[in-house]
């Protein structure tokens, strides 16, 4: 019998209603002649309503505390959807993220799964059950702590338990028919694609298209495992992410030149102003901010002034690790030897994203035109081999990606694109 592993995101499992809808659709799966493995995320804003909670608790929780807290999300889920099943005469059996086998380094908050074995989710699929298993959680192989995955990690969870049991199909549902050129909140014209490449969709989720976590997407390239990316609102095809074939890069003849557009509000800048343009300096800065277990993004040095033989450093991290790096180079300042330090989380990172970039000249040409034909000031810029990425100012960002989306062409000419539920939260 096929065995399909399926997820269903926080933004289908709103409410009772979609909680009894998303229930019918599984064992409709099942009807049709499928094991069915089924992977649940909190529901609707659960995950960020709990995160509030905790702040209002204290500005510092433990993170094994929080860990607790945030898995009691997905359990709740888990328990909700399986009674569901039960209601509809079908049998269903939930196990939490630990129960299912998903072995997890020790580090709370954004652990990564080192192991999976899923012996209880086989033998309940053995014995004829639907199994429905918590997202977003595994259990530490060190400490037996209970850890989360990072946000959107359901989606890595149903990627590992589909790698694990050697899975027919591995779908991921969500509020979205699949992956469009934008993401559809912001861009109503954008299209949703057939296909897009792994590779491609790693760039796009790490630019901040949050329809897919990067490290779900890195799994499934890994395990060389294609992802059904669909809505759970209508029965629409969705959009399949396909791995490379063995030895070969991502590469489809057939593929237009850019993929996507995506959009990122989560970052800030801080700029070192008037650091010595000597040796060592810009090492100096970054061992401080790495000490912090902080990830730097884009990295911009200005040319320094003649006359002072100083310069500025830029650099973009997490909004969430701001005040932490600005408190660490603060306090270094007088061994550092910069001047002052500018600090602005009202930023937007836009990317443009496509395989074709390699092979075509004038992308880069045709971005910057469209940004500057929309009067938006660029106040950083990265490249990869396929993406080029900018930083604009937040309130700008918007119209910044309608504008390039517009300039290459990827408006659809077939209506708006469809959001389903879901707050965008
Ligand atoms: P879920 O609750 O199902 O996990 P998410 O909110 O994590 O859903 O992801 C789905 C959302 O991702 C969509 O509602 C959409 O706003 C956003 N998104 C961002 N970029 C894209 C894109 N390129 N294609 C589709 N959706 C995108
Ligand atoms: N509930 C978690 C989150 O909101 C995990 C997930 O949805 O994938 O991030
Ligand atoms: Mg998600």
């Amino acid at each position: 019998m096929p065995l399909v592993v399926q997820k269903y995101g926080g933004s289908s499992l709103a409410d009772a209603e979609s909680i009894k809808r998303v229930a019918r659709r599984i064992v409709d799966t099942r009807k049709a002649g499928n094991q069915v493995c089924v992977v649940v995320s909190a529901m609707g804003d659960t995950t960020d309503e709990l995160l509030d909670l905790a702040d209002a608790v204290t500005p510092s929780a433990p993170e094994r505390e929080l860990d607790m807290l945030l898995t009691a999300g997905e359990r709740m889920s888990m328990a909700l959807v399986s009674m569901a099943i039960a209601n509809l005469g079908d049998s269903a059996r939930s196990f939490t993220g630990s129960q299912a086998g998903v072995i997890t380094d020790d580090v709370h908050g954004k652990a990564r799964i080192i192991d999976v074995t899923p012996g209880r989710i086989s033998g309940a699929l053995g014995d004829g059950h639907i199994v429905i298993v918590a997202g977003f959680q595994g259990v530490s192989q060190n400490t037996k702590e209970i850890t989360t995955l990072g946000r959107g990690g359901s989606d890595t969870t149903a990627v590992a338990l589909a790698a694990a049991l050697n899975a027919d199909v591995c779908e991921i549902y969500t509020d979205v028919d699949g992956i469009f050129t934008a993401d559809p909140r912001i861009v109503s014209s954008a299209h949703k694609v057939d296909r897009i490449s792994n590779e491609e969709m790693q760039e796009m989720a790490a630019s901040g298209a949050k329809v897919l976590m990067l490290r779900c997407v890195e799994y499934a390239r890994r395990f060389n495992l294609p992802i059904h990316v669909r809505s759970s609102f209508s029965h629409r095809e969705g959009t399949w992410v396909y791995p490379a074939a063995e030895g070969e890069e991502d590469v489809d003849a057939e593929a237009p030149i850019i993929a996507g557009v995506a959009h990122d509000r989560s970052e800030a800048k801080i700029t070192v102003v008037g650091v010595k343009d000597t040796p060592g300096s810009a090492a100096a800065i970054f061992n401080l901010i790495s000490a912090q277990q902080v990830n730097i993004d884009m990295i911009v040095q200005n040319v320094s002034a003649v006359a002072t033989g100083k310069t500025d450093v830029s650099f973009t991290l997490p909004k969430s690790d701001g005040q932490r790096a600005v408190t660490a180079l603060q306090e270094a300042k007088d061994e550092l030897g910069f001047e002052s330090l500018q600090y602005d989380d009202q930023i937007g990172k836009l990317s443009l994203i496509g395989s074709g970039m390699r092979s075509h000249p004038g992308v880069s040409a045709t971005f910057f035109q469209a940004l500057a034909d929309a009067g938006i000031n660029i106040e950083m810029i990265t490249t990869s081999e396929i993406r080029v990425s900018v930083i604009t100012k937040g309130d700008l960002l918007d119209d910044a990606v309608r504008a390039v989306h517009t300039a290459f062409g990827l408006d659809s000419s077939e209506g708006e694109a469809v959001v389903y539920g879901g707050t965008g939260r």
